[in-house]
């Protein structure tokens, strides 16, 4: 039985300035349009209150904040001091949410592009013409090619709603998040088809003996509660593991640094098991309780010795050895990290898989130190948009490929779609929140995409690269001007005391200008296509209330505890209902290898390296990039350089560089190199989101480089349809 996950199963008016102007000239006049938003508590500085109900959105993580304001602006944020979770701290990106509130290039207005799709020419309208358009275009595309014909690229909680109404009242499948086929769904569907649920980052690391970390780079990858936990598990004395090809900043704070090939670790993870195994070092009874097809994976894994691994891997195979006694020392308090953004080599599901069969025979499952299932708060209420009429079945389900693919439809399968024109052609395309050009590998394909639409519509609050190609262009509340997504969790540390919270996202200051937020922009749309009859709530409060009603809570009442409800919580370990499927049925069924399998990655081409990306422990992708805090803290990705590597190429520290890649593609812009013998010679690595093209964004503009320009080729996990974009390489060429 495959998953073919769904959503619903996985989880006025105002004056008109004609004049077609740059965006970064469209009525720029002071944010007069901010008033103050409801306070509730003095704060300690004279004439400055404190705003409570904040919750970041600078990242995913979704961190509680205060807001200290003064004269109706916010001058200072900071964590809120009842959060259980981040408490009092947040990171640099979350101090720098002030500058994107008052960002002089954020959106403004609802605009029309009186110029070219890539070269627009903006023209302010009202929002009663700008809706009547989304929908009237919209509409148009629906009636003549179905509802199928329209694709959307949804993210971040202010594209739920909408989402979730294109989606299921309107009907279209070829939705697609960039957070499910460019970064963890892999993940998420890999464990589910292990242990039967997604993993979330849910290991216990304060309280581990032993992490585990492949390719993950704490320290430069920022989530405040989630370093917390990582660092409070090496102060208590945990033994860190660290793989990955680059001497990273957790592989700085590592007892032992695995500098792997890249692509090989499921050959790493398929040695250390069988090396268990065959010394009968690992938690039997855990597997015998728990396990399903132990025996058959057992068997199936046993070509993997340390010798060949090490081969593959280019590692010693000591260094296998010495990681899988120390787990095995430490078994079951171990913590095997899933990752988050894991699509990179198009083996990923197989790896994913490996990690969690390896954490099942570990018995490292519901133990303190290990992978704990999280348990938050439950009884919220769900909040839906109706079925409509039509439901489509995505192309990949209607092609049978793909079976343990992740809600939507995989970003490449819509592309191909709509610039074929088969298996239907999809003329209508809603960005909201993602930025497509910037996250989907290979932009003249997305370009092109783009150009044949009939109608493209973006809702945004910065003029990211994808509004460059958008006929209407709306402009989003900010995280820190809305109700919307309530976080809840259970405090960082899993305390003696068990606690959970629950924090409705509450605004720190109202809406300036004509931003509108999501409820309003979707509602009104919906009316103008014929569902206004479907619509389930009129604005965010009324969304929130209605979940939080089950639980006898409402916004007013967590206002008046401060933003954030806690409860009392469970005790995060035991109760396990898990079955840990180390051979699996439902794989076998379609044909893919029903035990974790190493599926070899191809090599870089004479004279290229193979390109690596990451984080920037200040900048969140390319949302970041016109940050003035953040830029003032790094405005460039240098290109990290193999010292060897460098002097063959006759380069040193400093100078500048442009790329070209293994289908001749060029970088628009350039950066610097950065020379250590911190990473293998067969590769380079980058931060990504650099180099904007919108020149709009006026401080991010041509800043480093972009490197998704870079990843034409995509490797497709034949699992998932999810995107490896870590199989293209580069050539450096000096520019000075
Ligand atoms: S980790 Fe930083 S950016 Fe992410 S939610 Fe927390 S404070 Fe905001």
């Amino acid at each position: 039985m495959a998953m073919n996950l769904t959503r619903r199963n996985f989880l006025k008016a105002a004056s008109i300035a004609a004049a077609s102007v740059p965006l970064s000239k469209v009525a720029a006049k002071a944010e007069s349009g901010v008033v103050k938003a409801p306070l509730v508590a003095q704060g300690s500085f004279k004439d400055t209150q404190t705003a409570v109900g904040g919750v970041c959105e600078m990242c995913f993580w979704r961190c509680q904040l205060v807001g200290k304001i003064r004269d109706g602006r916010l001058i200072k944020l900071e964590g809120n001091p009842k959060s259980i979770d981040n408490g009092e701290s947040i990171c640099a990106r979350g101090n720098a949410g002030v500058k994107l509130l008052y960002d002089p290039d954020r959106l403004k207005y609802p605009l029309k592009n009186v110029g070219k799709r890539g070269a627009p020419k903006w023209q302010r309208i009202s929002w009663e013409e700008a809706l009547d358009t989304c929908a009237s275009k919209l509409k148009a595309v629906q009636e003549k090619y179905g509802s199928k014909g329209i694709a959307m690229f949804p993210h971040g909680s202010t594209a739920s709603y909408p989402m979730n109404f294109f989606e299921h009242t309107v009907g279209t499948p070829n939705v697609s998040e960039a957070s499910f086929f460019q970064c963890r769904g892999i993940r998420d569907t890999a464990y589910l088809a292990t242990i039967g649920m997604p993993p979330g980052e849910n290991v216990d690391m304060p309280n581990t003996k032993v992490m585990l970390l492949i390719g993950d780079h704490f320290g430069e990858n920022i989530h405040v509660s989630h370093m917390k936990r990582y660092l409070k598990g090496l102060e208590n004395g945990a033994k860190l593991i660290v793989v990955d090809p680059r001497y990273s900043a957790s592989a700085a704070k590592s007892d032992i640094w695995i500098q792997i090939k890249p692509g090989t670790d499921t050959a790493f993870l398929l040695a250390i098991m069988n090396y268990l195994i065959q010394n009968e070092k690992y938690n039997a009874d855990f597997v015998d309780e728990y396990g399903e097809g132990f025996d058959e994976m057992a068997e199936g894994i046993q070509e993997w010795t340390l010798e060949k691994a090490a081969k593959v891997c280019d590692i010693q195979a000591s260094q296998i050895k010495e990681v899988a006694e120390l787990l095995a020392a430490n078994m079951p308090n171990v913590a095997i990290h899933p990752g988050r953004h894991v699509s990179w080599y198009g083996n990923d599901f197989q790896r994913q898989r490996a990690l969690a069969c390896l954490t099942g025979i570990l018995g490292a499952f519901g133990v303190k130190g290990g992978f704990v299932p999280p348990k938050g708060p439950k009884g919220l209420a769900k909040v839906k948009w109706p079925s409509g009429d039509e439901e489509a079945e995505a192309i990949h389900h209607e092609e049978d490929i793909y079976p343990f693919s992740p809600p939507g439809t995989p970003t490449d399968l819509i592309r191909n779609a709509a610039i074929e024109g088969e298996p239907y052609p999809i003329k209508g395309c809603v960005v909201w929140g993602q930025n497509p050009i910037q996250t989907i590998p290979n932009q003249p394909m997305t370009i092109k995409m783009l150009e044949q639409m009939d109608f493209v519509m973006c809702v945004d609050v910065m003029p990211t690269d994808i509004t460059m190609y958008a006929d209407i262009l709306l402009p989003d509340t900010s995280y820190l001007e809305r109700y919307d997504y309530i976080k809840t969790g259970t405090q960082w540390n899993f305390a003696d005391e068990q606690q959970q919270y629950i924090a409705p996202r509450m605004p720190l200051v109202a809406p300036g200008f004509e931003r509108k937020e999501s409820i309003y922009i979707t509602n009104e749309i919906a009316k103008r296509m014929g569902y206004g009859d479907k619509i389930p709530v009129q604005t965010q409060e009324e969304m929130i209330n209605k979940r939080l009603a089950p639980l006898n809570l409402s916004i007013e009442s967590i206002r008046a505890e401060d933003g954030i409800h806690l409860q009392p919580g469970q005790d995060p370990y035991g109760d396990l209902e898990l079955d840990i499927v180390f051979s699996s049925e439902d794989l076998e069924d379609y044909d893919f290898p029903a035990i974790p399998t190493y599926i070899p990655v191809e090599e870089p081409p004479a004279g290229f390296m193979r390109l690596l990306y990451g984080r920037s422990p200040v900048h969140t992708f390319n949302r970041t990039m016109n940050n003035a805090w953040l830029l003032a803290e790094c405005d460039s990705n240098p290109v990290w350089v193999n010292d060897k590597l460098a002097a063959k190429l006759g380069l040193k520290e400093g100078d500048t560089v442009s790329f070209v890649n293994q289908d001749g593609v060029k970088s628009r812009t350039n950066t610097t190199v950065k020379v250590t013998p911190g990473i293998r010679q067969d590769c380079v690595y980058m931060y990504h989101g650099f180099g904007t093209m919108n020149k709009e964004m006026t401080l991010g503009h041509d800043k480093g480089v972009d490197d998704t320009s870079l990843i034409t080729k995509l490797a497709v996990d034949p699992e998932t349809g999810a995107h490896g974009m870590r199989n293209n390489f580069v050539k450096l060429i000096k520019v000075s």
